[in-house]
């Protein structure tokens, strides 16, 4: 194909422009902001590399790893340490860490007997085909017990898409989840043997460290910022789409300060909820402009320096998670200089809280002495934090992570409808086919291959 407009500059639009390039189409990305890289963003300030989205890469698959390879990013890919293993997660005030193995599990306090039962019992549950989509609740209900519920999925689910899980469906939402059930007939006899593998891997050696998380010498920004200078003539920043319309020659975009340019394709990896903002014209555009209504809560990220001794938990862990039924100000709060080494100059450590979603909305929009005063409320309390913050960084999301709700399904079919009727437009980024930095990845390379590249 000749000539394609991106729409968006986060990690999608890039992948995607980058891809194209190396194909040979002469692309254009456009991107509203006056930076690459979208949510992904990595602050580099008095010693500290503070990260205000996303903090590492899950498992990177094998696409992102090719990726990171070719824009010659592998000697800075940086291992999550093994010292970040332990989870902890509140229970009665105190965090205590998630148990690992089944030794584990026997002795934790995390959960009652009566839940330690449900989860040695799982194996033994059928498997069920439910008739309507299910949410993550009912499916931890059905498998295990509403303790489990509410200390172990709704902690993840809040530090995953600071979301609900009654809300958030559990094949949408957390697709490995719900094949597990299908594939194994039960969560913890596939957990039992993914565990096995990862312990042969951590023997042969593999980087098994905890969960597979990485990140780059210089912050996860590394990604976003290797993709701009491998397209920095075609990227044009503070330049937001206001128009898409397909016609007999083509596709007109038109963006703010812009001439309206003429294109062969278009791929849209800006936000679901910016959609309806633009003058859209192309078989089914009333349809896609629904995806706004896709709902995104507000999150705000409060990362904090502290000196070593002002904190008395050991912060051996990758952080905490708080479940809903606690009532703690913070969703969950990354130990971050614990978790990929070189984060805080020597003697100190930085934490990262994260507040609001679904959960707590209003704290996410509330102003920052707010936001600062409830979270060192909480940090003091859990980790015995204490004095004045070294280092102070923020960033509000207020519109912060698309929610694979319920109702779902009916926007994938809209998407995946609209694409097939304009050969020419391709969708990617974190409303498509999973939020994970991987699967942004994967649906931007998928768009480049088959929507916009041909
Ligand atoms: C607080 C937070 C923590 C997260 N933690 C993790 C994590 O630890 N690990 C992980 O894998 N994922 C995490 N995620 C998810 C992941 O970061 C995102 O899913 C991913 O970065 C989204 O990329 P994207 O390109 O789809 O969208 P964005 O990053 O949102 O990029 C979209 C871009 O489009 C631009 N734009 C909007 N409208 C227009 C327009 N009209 N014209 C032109 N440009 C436009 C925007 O300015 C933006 O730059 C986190 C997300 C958040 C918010």
């Amino acid at each position: 194909m000749g000539a394609v407009a991106v729409v968006g500059g986060g990690i999608a639009g890039l992948t995607a422009a980058y891809r194209l390039k190396q194909r040979g189409t002469r692309v254009v990305v456009y991107e509203a902001g006056d930076r690459v890289g979208g949510s992904i963003r990595t602050e580099r300030r008095d010693g500290y590399i503070a990260e205000l989205g996303p903090n590492a890469l899950a498992s990177p698959s094998p696409a992102l790893r090719a990726l990171i390879a070719e824009l010659g990013l592998e000697p800075s890919l940086l291992p999550a340490s093994p010292a970040a293993k332990n989870r902890y997660v509140l229970r009665k005030g105190k965090l205590l860490p998630l148990p690992l193995s089944p030794q584990a599990l026997l002795t934790t306090r995390l959960l009652s007997n009566g839940a330690k039962l449900a989860v040695f019992g799982e194996p033994l549950v059928e498997a069920g085909e439910s008739p309507v989509e299910e949410s993550i609740a009912t499916f931890v209900r059905r498998r295990f017990n509403q303790e489990v519920l509410d200390y172990v999925a709704n902690p993840f689910v809040g530090g995953i898409y600071a979301g609900d899980p009654e809300q958030l469906s559990v094949r949408l939402a957390l697709p490995k989840l719900y094949a597990l059930e299908r594939t194994h007939g039960s969560v913890i006899k596939a957990f039992g043997s993914m565990m096995r593998a990862r312990k042969r891997d951590a023997e042969a050696g593999a980087a098994a460290v905890a969960g597979g998380l990485m990140s780059f010498r210089s912050g996860l920004s590394e990604l976003p910022e290797a993709l701009g200078r491998a397209l920095h003539a075609e990227i044009r920043l503070r330049a937001p789409v206001t128009q898409l319309r397909a016609g007999p020659r083509g596709w007109t975009v038109g963006a703010a300060f812009q001439q309206s340019e003429l294109y062969d394709g278009v791929v849209w990896a800006a936000p679901a909820h910016r959609v309806d903002e633009l003058d859209l014209d192309f078989p089914g555009a009333d349809r896609l402009r629904t995806l706004a209504s896709i709902s995104h809560p507000p999150v705000a990220v409060l990362g904090l320096g502290f000196r070593r001794e002002d904190v008395t938990h050991p912060l051996d862990g990758f952080g905490f998670l708080v479940p809903e039924v606690e009532r703690r100000h913070v969703l969950g709060v990354i130990f971050a200089s614990t978790l990929f080494p070189g984060r805080a100059p020597e003697g100190h450590v930085t934490l990262t809280a994260f507040v609001g979603g679904v959960r707590n909305p209003d704290l996410a929009n509330a102003d920052l002495p707010t936001i600062t005063a409830r979270v060192l409320d909480d940090l003091r309390a859990l980790l015995g934090a204490r004095g004045e913050p070294t280092f102070r960084t923020f960033s509000y999301w207020p519109k912060a992570i698309p929610q694979y709700d319920l109702t779902y399904g009916r926007y994938r079919e809209i998407m995946d409808d609209v694409e097939r009727r304009n050969p020419g437009l391709a969708l990617a980024g974190s409303y498509r086919e999973g939020i994970s930095i991987a699967e942004v990845v994967a649906s931007a390379e998928a768009a480049a291959r088959v929507g916009a590249g041909g």
